[in-house]
């Protein structure tokens, strides 16, 4: 593989590269697109050649899609039940359908999110963790192609 052709700019923090993994971004350089797919992302990223095939998200986007929309639908099932003008069975049409919707919004930056955490920690076979290369502590495979 080739080695990119300017030392990519490197996320100074874990929430830095959370933010990237969820607006889809490259965790590691942010100038390029994580997913190739609506949750399938890239096996290796255009810009900064980073090995995305080690990451190993499974279950965890979900539950906090799941997790943050039961959260955020607490106060329009607590508003519907409770003084609501309309039918229950119109306020329980509503209320699916936003969770829902929700729900799938939340999926891809929670897989992106799971994503940059999975790297920035080295879980998984990310050597070196995305936070020993912004510490300066890992060295690219054959020294530093960036001079
Ligand atoms: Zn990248």
């Amino acid at each position: 593989m080739l080695a990119p052709e300017k030392r990519p700019a490197l996320p100074s923090s874990l929430t830095a590269a959370l933010l990237r993994g969820a607006k889809g971004q490259c965790p590691r350089c942010g100038e390029a697109r994580l997913f190739r797919a609506f949750l399938k992302p890239v096996d290796h990223c255009p810009s900064c050649h980073q090995d995305w095939t080690k990451q190993r998200a499974d279950d965890f986007p979900p539950y906090i899609s799941i997790f943050v929309t039961g959260h955020l639908m607490a106060g329009p099932i607590i508003y519907f039940g409770a003084e609501s003008p309309i039918p229950l069975w119109a306020a329980t049409a509503i209320c699916l359908a936003m969770a829902a919707a929700l729900m799938l919004a939340l999926l891809q930056p929670a897989k992106g999110g799971t994503v940059a955490l999975q790297w920035w920690h080295g879980m998984h076979g990310f050597v070196p963790s995305g936070h020993d290369e912004a510490a300066g502590a890992a060295r690219p495979a054959g020294g530093r192609p960036w001079g």
